[in-house]
């Protein structure tokens, strides 16, 4: 029995990892359509600096996948204590905000501890992200930082967006609100307190160690995209721009709304087209700078609500070792997040390049544009996916669907997810068993 794998990043890679341990699959395809595999963990170079489309950090609440991730890197891997801050009017807070209100001016942290106390939505059943928000943070916390960063990211208003995202934060003890709010910094979400990151290589370097994994039974095809994929009496055929490939099982990790088209079914209802368009997702554009003078100090990311900076986080790559610094200078990478058709879209890149080294004035990581020595922007289309307040029940749709159809569905846009990479894997963990025992 063969399998094919539609898409080529770590959803990918990671499934064939466990699925070759399959006595009875003989062959597994990687069909990718990039001329290297590694989808959103491929790394970059510029000038020497290596970098990720946008940070990736390795972190997990589960052991297992978290121990697989760092023995796979073996000795290339660098532990790192987190260091975020949250610039507010040019104030360093510490990440997460809620933990470090001292760092405010006296009148936001009397509005946030003061709303915290006294919050009338602390009874109510929260039904969107909004709504979560001012129940476990109160409207201080949510106007002052939670609201304008989470537009800022997502693009799409809170009280659109469900709660699945943020549902398992914890609310914050009282007492743990005033003791912030009286010069005691508390570290948060401690399953992200510690992190580990690749010496060299970025982030790649665990797609390359997946691949190093991965025996004669795979074999990855790039430059290979599907462009068509329908079922045949043995199982399904699948045309890519360099050929046809016949198969018993198809697994796509390729964005499912895309998935939906290529997929030839002369019964296929036109409501599973239609819910697959209105899945939301953002895209990102992510901007490398390398500048002479270093005000970030020993800090990783910064979270910037303000609106006037187009940016809404920045990272200090140098913070990740030896094998991301330039002698005498610091680079950064700034991430601006959009959708089709916004102004971020119609944007130049060349205007977007400007957008940041201005953010970086107003910030106050650099002094004028001379201070840059070299830009880099590349852009992504398929970054984030959305849990707007139609997604679940969209995707329980399109997943009946394409269960119905015997293809499975797997990664981050392949399943419509918000997964990092850890989740990816643990699905891909599951998966593997789900067709192993399906014979
Ligand atoms: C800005 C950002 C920061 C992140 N930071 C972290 C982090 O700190 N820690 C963490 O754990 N995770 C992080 N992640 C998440 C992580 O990158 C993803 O979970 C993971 O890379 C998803 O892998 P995937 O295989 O599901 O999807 P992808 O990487 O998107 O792979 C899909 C692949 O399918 C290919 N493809 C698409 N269409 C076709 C087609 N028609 N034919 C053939 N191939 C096709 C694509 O080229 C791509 O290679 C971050 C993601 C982003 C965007």
């Amino acid at each position: 029995m063969n399998c094919t794998i539609l898409g080529g990043g770590l959803s990918a890679l990671s499934l064939a990892y466990f699925l070759q341990k399959d006595e009875n699959i003989d062959e597994i395809h990687i069909l990718e359509k990039d001329f290297r595999p590694g989808g959103l963990c491929r790394t970059y170079i510029k000038n020497g600096i290596e970098y990720d489309v946008g940070p990736h950090i390795i972190f997990s609440k589960d052991k297992e996948i978290l121990d697989l991730m760092n023995n796979l890197l073996g000795e290339n891997i660098e532990k790192h204590r987190r260091s975020n801050r949250i610039l507010h009017k040019k104030r360093f807070v510490q990440y997460p905000f809620e933990n470090d209100l001292s760092k405010l001016p006296k009148e936001d942290i009397d509005y946030c501890v003061n709303a915290f106390i006294h919050n009338p939505y602390e009874n109510y059943e929260a039904k969107n992200m909004l709504q979560f928000f001012l129940k476990t943070f109160g409207e201080g916390i949510t106007n002052t930082y939670l609201r304008p960063y989470n537009e800022k990211i997502w693009k799409f208003d809170p009280a659109f967006m469900d709660t699945q995202m943020v549902e398992r934060i914890p609310k914050p003890p009282k007492e743990d609100i005033i003791r912030s709010a009286n010069g005691e910094t508390i570290d948060g979400y401690l399953h992200q307190l510690y992190f580990t990151y690749p010496k060299h290589g970025g982030t790649e370097a665990l797609i390359r160690a997946f691949i190093s994994e991965l025996s004669i039974k795979v074999k990855i095809h790039t430059n290979a995209e599907v462009k068509g994929l329908e079922k045949t009496a043995r199982g399904f055929r699948v045309t890519t721009a360099n050929g046809a490939y016949e198969s018993d099982r198809v697994v796509s990790t390729m964005p499912v709304n895309e998935l939906v088209h290529i997929y030839y079914d002369p019964l296929k209802p036109e409501e599973i087209l239609n819910t697959a368009d209105n899945l939301k997702y953002n895209s990102i554009a992510i901007c490398i700078v390398n500048v002479k003078k270093d005000y970030a100090g020993d800090n990783y990311a910064f979270m910037v609500a303000d609106k006037n900076v187009r940016f809404h986080r920045i990272s200090k790559l140098d913070f990740m070792g030896e094998g991301y610094h330039k002698e005498g200078t610091a680079t950064y990478m700034a991430e601006i997040t959009y959708r089709k058709n916004d102004l971020n879209d119609k944007a130049s890149d060349e205007e977007l390049v400007l957008k940041v080294i201005e953010g970086l004035e107003t910030i106050g990581f650099i002094d004028s544009e001379e201070d840059v020595n070299f830009t880099e922007l590349k852009r992504f289309e398929y970054a984030y996916v959305i849990y707007d307040l139609n997604h679940r029940q969209n995707m329980d749709l399109i997943r009946q669907y394409f269960d119905s159809q015997g293809i499975y569905l797997n990664g981050r846009f392949g399943a419509f997810e918000y997964l990092n990479m850890d989740a990816i894997i643990r699905q891909s963990k599951q998966l593997a068993e789900t067709i192993r025992n399906k014979k």
